[in-house]
């Protein structure tokens, strides 16, 4: 790394976090590995696995009122089991399977 001037002064370039997260390599299990009860999915007024997922697992569906699961994002953080372990039923993916980080 240059320690000229240039160098000290030049922005910091800006990685939006979808451009990140198109980084991650993944190898996708043809069965999701997380199970959502529905029932008790429409019953928790707060919704927070709506939220607080970083790779937008989790949507709802408008019409239904169910909770679709798109498992093939999944980063494997186990955020979504602190904010509704109750009814989100998450599993390690199939062996050989899911995200692959680079440093380990
Ligand atoms: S483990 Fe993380 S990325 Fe995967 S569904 Fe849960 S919150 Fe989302």
């Amino acid at each position: 790394m240059s320690d000229s001037p240039e160098s000290m002064t030049a922005p910091t370039p800006v990685v939006s976090l979808d451009d990140k997260l198109a980084l991650v390599k993944r190898k996708f299990a043809k069965d999701s590995h997380i199970e959502v009860d529905q029932a008790l999915f429409r019953q928790d007024t707060l919704k927070a696995v709506l939220f607080v997922c970083p790779a937008k697992v989790y949507e709802l569906n408008e019409e239904t009122g169910e909770c679709l699961v798109n498992f093939e994002n999944c980063l494997e953080c186990g955020t979504c089991q602190v904010a509704a372990r109750e009814y989100v039923k998450w599993d390690n993916p199939q062996g050989g399977f899911g995200v692959s980080y680079a440093l380990g």
